[in-house]
């Protein structure tokens, strides 16, 4: 498993660094984000440190990140209705380098 002794999400798949998990697989965990800016606000990612979308490059794992989101957003309830963003680049406010998919849901979002 590649791993970054820096990053703070390495840390919680590793287990060093506490997390409310919401869904786990052998690739995959989703846990509550730590200052919510919605009712649910989870994050999925890839076990393996991947530090953005652009760094992405493996097909099989991008496909189960993409089907765990209406997993993880079901099982938290919103399942009918909610956002999955990610941010790719500080420029755009991407702060943690570990590629990590939101799920917002449970109040209403304005667009954009
Ligand atoms: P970004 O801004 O990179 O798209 O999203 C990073 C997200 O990670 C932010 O919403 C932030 O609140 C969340 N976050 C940062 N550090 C931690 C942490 O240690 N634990 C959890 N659960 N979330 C974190
Ligand atoms: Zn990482």
């Amino acid at each position: 498993m590649i791993s970054d002794p820096d990053c703070i999400f390495c840390k919680i798949v590793k287990g060093d660094l506490p997390a409310d998990i919401v869904y786990e697989d052998d690739d995959l965990l989703a846990f509550k984000d730590i200052n919510p800016v919605s009712k649910v606000h989870v994050l999925v990612i890839p076990k393996r440190h991947v530090s953005s979308l652009n760094a992405l490059d493996d097909p099989e794992l991008a496909g189960k990140l993409m089907l765990a989101v209406p997993k993880v957003a079901h099982k938290m309830g919103v399942g009918d209705g909610y956002r999955s963003i990610i941010n790719t680049d500080s420029s755009v406010g991407q702060t943690v380098f570990h590629l990590h998919i939101h799920i917002l849901g449970g109040r209403k979002l304005s667009w954009p």
